[in-house]
């Protein structure tokens, strides 16, 4: 079932406010910071306030949503993952550092993802004088 949603709607960017300073509090009360990807974090802050207009609740983006068939009219994630979920708090973000979703994890994750971002960079940057060093030969 895909419902269309306006994403330029007032009502949308109101629930997008709401979503970012949810997000703040669940980084707050578990510890967890956002992850250094920007883009995913984007991602998944849009598809947890798309849920929450289009189902009520805030059921992760990463999984699907379906109506549940023992309450006429209400929703129920595939994998019962209501934000912030049991799996991320119990096990994956313990276990792993980061959530399914990948926009919370530990402190220590993130400096992670930072340096390897740096490293990526730094060789990314060494190949390209390589290719400068060959041209100009
Ligand atoms: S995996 Fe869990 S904690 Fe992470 S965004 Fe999805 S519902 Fe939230």
């Amino acid at each position: 079932m895909m419902q269309q949603l306006d994403m330029n709607s007032e009502e949308f960017k109101a629930e997008l406010v709401k979503t970012e300073k949810f997000t703040d509090k669940v980084c707050e009360s578990q510890g967890w910071v956002y992850s250094a990807n920007e883009d995913v974090n984007e991602g998944v802050t849009l598809g947890l306030a798309r849920h929450r207009l289009l189902f009520g609740k805030r059921f992760c983006p990463c999984f699907m949503v379906d109506p549940d068939e023992s309450r006429p009219g209400k929703f129920k994630s595939s994998d019962d993952r209501i934000c912030p979920c049991k799996p991320a708090i119990e096990k994956e973000i313990p276990e792993t550092g980061i959530c399914h979703c990948q926009i919370f994890c530990t402190p220590e994750h993130r400096e992670e993802q930072i340096k390897e971002k740096e490293a990526k960079a730094l060789a990314k940057e060494e190949l390209k004088k390589v290719e400068e060093d060959e041209v100009s030969k």
